[in-house]
């Protein structure tokens, strides 16, 4: 009895470097990507320079560029010229630094995944508007967590993880799903994404994959450093 202990411990010892192996050579070795920012791998939509990524809602697009920023004027949204599906978003706005109005009318903006779901993009810096209305917000949808906003003026950012919702060969849809951290902190956690926009969008329908969708709401907000990964 006490020689088949050394005997099994081989055994056993031998039977889990043959499953490890095995293990290891399953899994692929992740790709290398250099974090950036921008991450290696990921699409640049706007450096500070042009808006050769995007189209105008009516034409050509107008924003203004103005110190490595591009900004909201009242000529329509802007549209990516690509279509995109699942994805991590990076981008950082600034709602105007002299406040006008109130509510739904301060520094208000959006973006929109597949042209269809909004995160929504409003100086949320002591202004009360409806919970789902306000910045970090699904809009209509989810009210952020918390509300993360710096003051009028000031640099934000939304990280953005999106899974768009699936339409089965049955017609059946299957919800999608909002991850947004606003200034680093988590605001929409993993939030169901229903498959037909409610909201005012421009894209109707469910779809696989769709343009990212800058709303102008007649606000002069800044975006700059966007860049997209395709998931
Ligand atoms: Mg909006």
């Amino acid at each position: 009895m006490i020689q088949t202990v050394p005997l099994f411990r081989t055994f056993a010892s031998l039977f889990c470097f043959v499953v490890g192996a095995a293990t290891d050579a399953a899994a692929a070795e992740p790709p290398l990507v250099n974090p950036g920012p921008p991450p290696s791998d990921a699409i640049v939509l706007f450096d500070g320079k042009d808006l050769s990524q995007w189209r105008g809602e009516h034409g050509a697009p107008q924003w203004r560029i103005e110190d490595g920023a591009m900004v909201v004027n009242g000529t329509g949204s802007l549209i990516t010229r690509e279509n995109f599906g699942d994805c991590q978003l990076h981008i950082e706005w600034a709602a105007p630094a002299v406040v006008q109005d109130e509510g739904q009318g301060r520094g208000n903006s959006g973006v929109y995944l597949l042209g269809r779901y909004e995160i929504q993009v409003l100086d949320s810096y002591n202004n009360k508007t409806y919970p789902d209305g306000q910045a970090g917000a699904f809009y209509g949808h989810a009210a952020p967590l918390v509300n993360a906003a710096r003051k009028p003026g000031e640099w934000q950012t939304y990280d953005i993880i999106f899974h768009a919702p699936r339409t089965a060969a049955d017609g059946k849809v299957t919800p999608g799903s909002f991850t947004v951290l606003h200034n680093g902190v988590l605001v929409q956690d993993h939030v169901p994404i229903p498959g037909e926009p409610t909201t005012a969008a421009q894209f109707k329908g469910v779809a696989a994959k769709g343009p990212l969708v800058l709303q102008d709401h007649g606000n002069p907000v800044r975006f700059r450093n966007i860049w997209i990964r395709p998931l």
